[in-house]
């Protein structure tokens, strides 16, 4: 039988591939962003309870109300924008579906879609299923003059067409760890006003950011806000990538069009984790505090590969951080991931991975992505090994 594939280029993702690696090779690992320690107790407690007192059926379809109330309060306490639970804030399944949903509600086919290169690995295949064509620009890459990716706004905008139909965009990015600065906030604004130009803000990192600086979401400007799909994932947030829960906070013409794909793809997400995230979140500490948690572990692991040879570059936010190992080999990024965890037993992520042609030189400048949402000796134990590339 002939079949058809919609996406005949796509493979196994690499998170999944490497983390099947990390397990056949017994490799600590580094690859895949998910944290190797439990989330709090508490909220475990609340989402038993929910259980027992009969959270079990479908909730409402955008959400748990008291959820959506609790995500709306948080974001206008953070960002100053007040968006409406009822008509403006829609609970996921996970950001994944999301973005999967956005990219449906909104590209039709030939649209094109503005993404900036490196990119997460889900964003093109949704693209491609929604029929939109995928116009990439890429980040300004570490120099010896800066030691850390940059956005050159000039050449978004030169990428622009009247087939343009959506921005998507990731900050804290993922894999780079590169953050938002005001004036990235300007020239966004400035090119994209009085254009029909939707923006898919994917911050499923917000609450990840170090050296005292702050993220700064779309939400929090007028003019970005009205045209733009605000996406987070509580995954990140509290430690529970397994649950898959994530959120959209866009204007209600554009929350209307997400729903009818939303209601469809997956109708509503679990119960009982909603109730419990909806308790859970009267507690701003646990957010508050998921920076410093995770500058410890930055820190830990910028200093551990400090005293190895390969040259890490500071992260700005997120939970990677790259390193370069040209000092080390100079073989493609994906040969030299598998390499590492073959032979020194530590498994991380290839960058070139993020490119929509992993395997083109010019996605390969010898970095690889390394995951420290881990504990601290899983962090040690790897360094010790790295210490002996
Ligand atoms: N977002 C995670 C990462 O970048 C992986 C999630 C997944 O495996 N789909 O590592």
């Amino acid at each position: 039988m002939n079949i058809a594939s919609k996406l005949p280029d796509v493979g196994t993702t690499i998170f999944t591939t490497m983390s099947q690696m990390a397990l056949d090779y017994r490799a600590t690992n580094l690859g895949q962003g998910f944290p190797d320690f439990n989330t709090h107790p508490d909220l475990i407690s609340l989402v038993s309870k929910a259980m027992q007192e009969g959270y079990n059926q479908y909730p409402a379809m955008a959400g748990y109300p008291a959820l959506r109330q609790a995500i709306s309060d948080k974001v206008l306490s953070l960002y100053g924008r007040h968006y409406d639970p009822a008509t403006e804030v829609t609970v996921t399944s996970g950001a994944t579906e999301a973005l999967m949903s956005s990219f449906q509600a909104f590209v039709h086919p030939g649209d094109e879609v503005i993404l900036i290169e490196p990119f997460y690995d889900s964003y093109i295949p949704a693209i491609t299923l929604a029929g939109g064509k995928v116009v990439s620009v890429p980040l300004t890459p570490p120099s010896s003059d800066c030691d850390k990716y940059t956005i050159d706004w000039n050449k978004v905008e030169a990428a622009i067409s009247p087939k343009t139909r959506l921005i998507a965009l990731n900050f804290p990015h993922n894999p780079t760890g590169i953050i938002l600065s005001e004036q990235d906030l300007d020239a966004i604004e400035r090119i994209t006003t009085g254009t029909d130009i939707i923006l898919l803000s994917d911050e499923v990192y917000e609450h990840i950011v170090f050296n005292g600086k702050k993220h700064l979401s779309l939400a929090s400007r007028k003019s970005l806000a009205e045209r733009s799909l605000v996406i987070s994932s509580f995954g990140k947030t509290y430690h529970t990538t397994g649950w898959k829960i994530g959120y959209v906070c866009a204007p209600e013409a554009l929350t209307v069009e997400l729903r009818k794909v939303h209601q469809f793809a997956v109708f509503t997400v679990s119960s009982p984790m909603q109730v419990a995230l909806a308790q859970f979140m009267q507690q701003p500490e646990h957010h508050e505090n998921l920076s410093a948690f995770y500058q410890d572990k930055h820190d830990l692991l910028l200093a551990g590969l400090q005293q190895t040879r390969f040259r890490p570059l500071p992260s700005e936010g997120s939970f990677f951080l790259l390193a370069d190992y040209s000092r080390i080999s100079d073989m493609p990024e994906i040969e030299f991931s598998l390499w590492l965890t073959q032979e020194h037993g530590v498994t991380v992520i290839p960058v070139s991975a993020f490119y929509r042609d992993p395997s083109a030189p010019d996605s390969n400048h010898q970095l690889v992505r390394f995951c420290f949402a881990k504990q601290d000796h899983t962090l040690n134990a790897a360094l010790e090994k790295l210490a002996k590339v």
